[in-house]
């Protein structure tokens, strides 16, 4: 019940219409019995400050940032870890108990969540796109200690920018996707990460895979592939790829995880139900 000692938690961005977040993360505080609201705050660009300087006064313990202030808002956080400073992002926000914002990035542990059991130490993974979340993938298996990363891009200052922030880390190269190496990269690679928007709902791209089908002519069925997009799920790219025998991940999951870690973020440590937020997205899609 809310109360008028109910607290609340924020998903803050533009657009945050689509968002999923408020389902999966009421469903979870409901279950955990806390008393607090998650909600979704629209905020035009020029009143970022103005109103992250406002909920700091008022009854928010936390905040999930999403495009396009996940950089913007490393300039009002008084602290930020590590894992955030490398990805140049941050993802979600906590008011201390001086009323100032720490600043972390739960997209790589979430990201992670569906490969930790994989056995993927020591494997080769391309990825499709050089975008933010790119970078989140990238500490992502650098966290699973794969042996190689390739990024694959229409864009080449993004992929110059990604190397050069990760080549210290991991063997790391960026292709363009016009390179004529692609065909035999693909036939050996152990994993494909899609980053680029490529078949997501209510775009132009709804329907095509990344590339186009020819791009993927030496995709083999050993290949694991995953797809951040989870809407839909799964994407023209995942049908394809499963058609080839490949196993495939959606997007799902890194929603999931990514929420219910930012959730135990918010709460010191508690442990959120998993379950309990997927199924609260399978009943609302
Ligand atoms: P972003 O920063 O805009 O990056 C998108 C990347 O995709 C860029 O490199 C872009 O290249 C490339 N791209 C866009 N359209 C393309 C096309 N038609 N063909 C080839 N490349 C194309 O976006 P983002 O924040 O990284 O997000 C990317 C996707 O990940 C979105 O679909 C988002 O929903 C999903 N995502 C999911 C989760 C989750 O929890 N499951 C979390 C984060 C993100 P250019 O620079 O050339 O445009």
């Amino acid at each position: 019940m809310i109360t008028s000692k109910t607290s609340f938690l924020a998903l803050i961005g533009n657009p945050v219409s689509h968002s999923l977040s408020p389902i999966m993360q009421n469903a979870a505080i409901q279950y955990l019995g806390l008393d607090l609201i998650y909600m979704a705050i629209p905020c035009e660009n020029e009143d970022l400050e103005i109103v992250i300087n406002s909920l700091k006064k008022m009854n928010c313990k936390g905040l999930n940032v999403t495009i396009p202030f996940k950089q913007k808002v490393f300039d009002i956080c008084s602290e930020i870890s590590p894992v955030a400073k490398k990805v140049k992002a941050i993802n979600t926000l906590k008011l201390n108990d001086n009323k100032d914002w720490i600043g972390t990035n739960t997209d790589i542990d979430g990201f992670i969540y569906p490969l930790k059991n994989l056995n993927l130490a020591k494997k080769t993974a391309l990825i499709l796109g050089s975008g933010g979340a790119a970078r989140s993938v990238i500490q992502g298996l650098i966290e699973l200690k794969l042996s190689k990363i390739t990024i694959i891009s229409r864009n080449n200052n993004s992929l110059d920018g990604l190397i050069s922030n990760f080549k210290y880390d991991i063997d790391i190269e960026g292709l363009l996707n016009t390179n004529n190496e692609i065909d035999n990269l693909i036939q050996e690679t152990d994993l494909i990460i899609n980053t680029t928007p490529v078949g997501m709902s209510n775009t132009t791209n709804y329907d095509v895979i990344p590339f186009g089908q020819s791009f993927w002519s030496a995709i083999n069925s050993k290949t694991i592939v995953y797809d951040l997009i989870y809407n839909p799920s799964p994407t023209p790219f995942l049908k394809f790829c499963d058609k080839k025998g490949c196993m495939t991940i959606d997007g799902t999951n890194m929603l999931i995880a990514q929420g219910a870690q930012s959730l135990s973020f918010w709460t010191n440590g508690l442990e959120v139900p998993f379950e309990v937020m997927h199924d609260a997205l399978k009943k609302y899609l």
